[in-house]
């Protein structure tokens, strides 16, 4: 097979997923009207598909903050930070990041999936080890893979299971970091971060910490599941997106280790590629200040999560272990989540399809994202549409 005929090959299985016509995966949007409303086609739907916990991206801070930056500094950085220089914008918010997780340092890159690909291949390289979870999204993956080191994965949130890797690495666990999520982005299940802590002081290891889906979500300052379970201070480097509370685009490190500087020297993520443009940072800037300001925010986007979570489950649909705002309905097979996936956008709801291979263990899920702006009429309408299906499509 040459290399076009393999890519028509990855099509062909691609399709035989899908019935021809629907394309479920990068679906058009037509027009976004708000955090939560948007035009399909000629249907308004209801965003539940997105990642926009706090609800934040037409807030008129965030906009404002934008439309500045991109007056006063232009449109873009047109290089790196290594080669062109840092803005004043970049340099201030690696202090916000640092002050808002009592850290000495913070690093910012230009997308969240860089942040893990530069902390990772910065950190670790050949002859060291990474011990990451099965469930690790693709930017922790790729970047142990670029790194170089040796890649070791436990069962998913299996304790066990980690002891034992550890166990088997001997003296080799001086120069392992662990990676772990504070949600997974699939099922919205949380990392048992105390245990975790335990078996990484236990065998002096190092800990990353990707809060890319509980930044905002997580704590009483929205620092996340560190602050959750009171863990900050054992967390060796925490990385997180901006594109999820955040509502932009872009990443960042932070730690406490004063060598996270020297990442900016050997992090090929960092160097060889443009920096974040002025109206991303200045926004991103303003949303930070809106998190960390958020706790009413928080409280909302709390009571939506549990009301979907509560009605799903007594309706009797399978969903990860705990409610949060990513919620994920597990279905039998590809066919029935299609299938619930489409009848919901006909009834103007839009979520995420996810099948296999791209979910956990060979699942099919249908992933509903919830986020603080969403009404409590809206979480009802998307709830009563979801037991309305339970009977037509699951029970037929
Ligand atoms: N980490 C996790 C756990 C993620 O789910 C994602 C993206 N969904 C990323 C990192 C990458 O972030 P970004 O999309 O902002 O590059």
């Amino acid at each position: 097979m040459n290399l076009l005929e393999k890519l028509d090959a990855a099509a062909a299985k691609r399709k035989a997923l899908l019935p021809e016509g629907i394309g479920a995966f990068g679906i058009p949007i037509e027009e976004i009207y708000s955090a939560t409303e948007a035009r399909i086609g000629d249907r308004r739907v209801l965003l539940l598909g997105t990642n926009n916990y706090l609800g934040l991206t037409f807030s008129p801070e965030c906009i404002q903050a934008a439309h500045k930056a991109l007056d006063n500094e232009g449109t873009g950085t047109t290089g790196s930070r290594m080669a062109n220089g840092s803005y004043y914008g970049h340099r201030a918010l690696e202090r916000e990041f640092a002050d808002f997780y009592e850290c000495c340092a913070g690093i910012v890159f230009t997308t969240g999936y860089q942040a893990n690909l530069g902390t990772i291949s910065g950190l670790v390289g050949p002859g060291d080890t990474v011990l990451i979870d099965g469930d690790s999204h693709a930017s922790i993956f790729d970047g142990c893979i670029l790194s170089g080191a040796e890649i070791i994965r436990f069962k998913h949130n299996d304790m066990v299971d980690m002891e034992k890797r550890l166990r088997r690495l001997g003296k080799r666990t001086e120069t392992t970091l662990i990676i772990v999520e504070g949600i997974y982005s699939m099922l919205g299940d949380q990392a048992p971060l105390a245990e975790i802590v335990h078996l990484k002081n236990k065998y002096n290891c190092a800990l990353l910490l990707d809060e890319a889906h509980s930044l905002g979500v997580l704590g009483e300052k929205g620092q996340g599941l560190a602050e959750k379970t009171g863990l900050l201070k054992e967390i060796d480097f925490i990385t997180g997106t901006f594109s999820k509370s955040l509502c932009s685009i872009g990443g960042f490190c932070v730690s406490n280790h004063p060598q996270l500087d020297q990442l900016r020297y050997v992090s090929h993520p960092y160097i060889f590629t443009a920096s974040p443009s002025p109206a991303t940072i200045a926004s991103t800037r303003a949303a930070l200040q809106l998190l960390r300001n958020g706790n009413e925010l928080r409280k909302q986007l709390w009571r939506n999560c549990t009301q979907l979570y509560t009605q799903l489950k007594k309706t009797g649909y399978t969903l990860g272990p705990e409610p949060g705002p990513v919620i994920a309905a597990i279905l039998d097979s590809p066919r029935q989540a299609l299938q619930i996936w489409q009848s919901l956008l006909e009834h103007n709801i839009y979520v995420n399809l996810i099948l296999p291979p791209a979910a956990p263990d060979g699942k099919s899920l249908v992933r509903c994202s919830v986020n603080a702006a969403h009404t409590t009429e809206q979480i009802a309408y998307v709830g009563d549409t979801f037991e309305k299906l339970f009977r037509q499509v699951l029970n037929s």
